[in-house]
């Protein structure tokens, strides 16, 4: 049995004057905003529907917690090494891009905008150089597709042909 499973839920309903159900997780707490004249029935089916991304967003909470502080040294750190993966990247793939932010962000290693601009997450300092190559080279391919196409995916591939292994990696140790 999947364990995910097992877990019970544990949430709280705030009526309001709105229309549709939804689901806010706030400080590790599920809350479930409803409309007055839902039925609690209709709550748990709809918390079950979502178990899946309720657990997952939990889990990240958690994580958020237990984030720790982080410091001019190391901005420092991720700053010489995104400088040298950079350099290198661009060259390779000719893929310029405008601006290079270093942020600490939520939800994403890296982001890259509409005008050029690629923002790299700061926790990265805290992963391999692998793995730091791997978000630079996904954020330059957006330059290209703005998107996660088959044609994006192949171009990270051209320039890393063991993506794939890096970026499960990333995703699961977070
Ligand atoms: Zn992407």
């Amino acid at each position: 049995m999947n364990h995910t499973n097992c877990k019970e839920i544990k949430y709280q309903i705030v009526y309001k004057e709105i229309k549709n159900l939804y689901i806010q997780i706030k400080n590790g707490e599920v809350i479930v905003k409803a409309p007055k004249y839902i039925n609690k029935k209709y709550i748990e089916k709809f918390i079950e529907q979502k178990r899946e991304w309720i657990l997952e967003k939990l889990e990240e909470s958690k994580n958020i917690e237990k984030d720790r502080e982080y410091t001019k040294d190391d901005v420092e750190k991720l700053t010489q090494k995104l400088n040298i993966i950079f350099s290198e990247l661009v060259q390779k793939t000719k893929l310029v891009p405008n601006k290079i932010k270093i942020r600490n962000i939520k939800y994403a290693w890296g982001s890259c905008s509409s005008n050029k601009n690629i923002t790299i997450n700061l926790k990265l300092v805290d992963k391999s150089d692998e793995e730091i190559r791997y978000v630079v080279l996904h954020e330059l391919c957006h330059l290209r597709f703005m998107n996660h196409s088959k044609e994006f995916w192949s171009l990270v591939e051209k320039y890393m042909s063991n993506y794939k292994e890096i970026r499960k990696n990333l995703k699961n140790n977070r």
